[in-house]
């Protein structure tokens, strides 16, 4: 990948390659200016449109999963979509060691001392 490249270009150019090697798989290069309609889009803008359809997906896709985990999550129940706006009200609490809990009995349980150990 270039610097002068974006992402979306980049992920974009991989899918064209593919789209490209699998409808040329048993004949020579296919025509880029073919038309299957006289006035409609040319084999080179279809492949194209596919493959900016593909990138969009792809880069979505890795947007969703930075999202997520960047997601404060409640430490004690796994609870998710935590509100970090201080003073808004909500029962989520920041621990001082980072980690979250959704609400007060989350927050009891992962403060609270671990019991002692049976003799
Ligand atoms: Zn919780």
């Amino acid at each position: 990948m270039t610097d002068q490249m974006s992402l979306r270009d980049y992920f974009a150019a991989r899918f064209a390659a593919a789209l490209m090697t699998a409808t040329s798989a048993d004949s020579d290069l296919p025509n880029l200016d073919y038309r299957r309609e006289a006035g409609g889009p040319t084999l080179a803008e279809r492949v194209a449109a596919i493959a900016y359809r593909l990138a969009d997906a792809m880069l979505l896709a890795r947007e969703d999963r930075a999202a997520l985990a960047s997601a404060p999550q409640c430490c004690m129940c796994g609870k998710t979509g935590l509100s970090t706006v201080e003073g808004d009200g909500g029962s989520e609490c920041q621990l001082s060691d980072g980690r979250w809990t959704c609400s007060f009995e989350c927050w009891e349980r992962a403060t609270e001392p671990a019991p002692p150990s049976p003799p």
